[in-house]
């Protein structure tokens, strides 16, 4: 079963368009399932994943990591009575165990994290991947399985920041950013009983957004708007990658408040407001296995169900277009039709 070939798609340089790549899977380790993938969803790590953003990828490369199969092997140390079970894998597939944040249980930030990554060596736009057992998460049968995929990545995002930051349902938020990311924020966060705004440079996104659970809807181009908001809001969450200007974003914070980054934006501030309202910018990666196994219940509770469009995934190149070119709505997953 070892020399099980695999068909995935890959760029086999820097920025190319993915390609279909056989490969043979790798060996299957004693601790480790193998998982026959029937969906993956694109996030758009995974655009600059091809493009070597993070400089973390080797070529060929395989990109997904919002990973749902069926496990079809299970390693000598791992119950066989997980054969055929409905998982979901995220960004990591398996962590080193020793150093300082995996033994706190931190593995998300385990500091192999490039090495653990479930892209390692190949990700999920494939036919099968293998994994560690403790990051095949079993997925509660109400949630059906393109849901699931997007929960995997975007979902435990999310959910682990507006969960960390949790402290009171009065606290005023804002969601920067009506993306694959923010329409789940705002979906999440109304099913957490907080105050939404979603903030968005397309205004045509209003209606979608207070559908979603929006309370209020601001467009951040709109300065007049923005001025109305100064000293409003607790914390501001930020999913998009630009369209807004960071000092107008800084003044709509009240003292002491918040910004937490969930993607990749440039950051530009001054410091001036940083400083004298005692502002911070926070970091929030993914979450641990507790925070996924939590979000999983939390969204089969809550009936958590982002806007997704289920393409071939033959069609990947095609689908990488719709995200680059933000038509994306909002959220593609990629079904298995090898
Ligand atoms: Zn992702
Ligand atoms: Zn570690």
């Amino acid at each position: 079963m070892e020399n099980t070939m695999n068909i995935g798609y890959a760029a086999l340089t820097k920025g190319a368009q993915l390609t279909r790549f056989i490969y043979k899977a790798p060996p299957l380790k004693q601790n480790e399932v193998r998982i026959a993938i029937t969906h993956c969803g694109l996030c758009g790590t995974d655009i600059q994943g091809i493009d070597n953003y993070y400089q973390i990828v080797d070529y060929p490369f395989v990109p997904g990591h919002e990973i749902v199969g069926i496990i079809t092997e299970a390693g000598s140390a791992v119950s066989p009575s997980r054969i055929g079970e409905r998982v979901g894998v995220g960004w990591q597939g398996r962590s080193c165990m020793q150093c300082e944040w995996c033994l706190k249980g931190d593995v998300h930030l385990c500091m192999e994290v490039a090495e653990n990554g479930s892209w390692t060596p190949y990700g999920g736009f494939s036919s099968s991947i293998t994994v560690e057992d403790g990051f095949a998460y079993p997925l509660p049968p109400e949630i059906p399985s393109e849901v699931a995929a997007v929960l995997m990545c975007a979902g435990i995002t999310v959910y682990t920041a507006l969960k960390k930051f949790y402290a009171s349902p009065s606290l005023n938020i804002g969601i920067i950013g009506i993306g694959g990311l923010g329409h789940l924020a705002i979906t999440f966060a109304k099913a957490m009983g907080y105050k939404v705004t979603a903030i968005s440079s397309s205004p045509h996104k209003c209606e979608e957004a207070l559908t979603l659970g929006a309370d209020w809807f601001i467009d951040s181009s709109d300065r007049a708007a923005l001025g109305k908001m100064e000293f409003s809001f607790d914390l501001l969450f930020v999913t998009a990658h630009g369209g807004f200007v960071w000092e107008r974003m800084l003044k709509i914070l009240k003292k002491k408040g918040k910004v937490v980054l969930l993607g990749f934006p440039d950051i530009n501030v001054d410091s001036v407001d940083l400083v004298a309202h005692e502002l911070s910018i926070e970091g929030s990666f993914v979450g641990n296995q507790n925070n996924m196994r939590d979000m999983l219940q939390f969204a089969q509770k809550h009936a958590i169900r982002p806007m997704i469009e289920v393409m071939p995934m033959s069609h990947v190149n095609e689908a990488i277009k719709r995200l680059k070119q933000n038509q994306a709505h909002y959220r593609i997953v990629l079904q298995n039709d090898f």
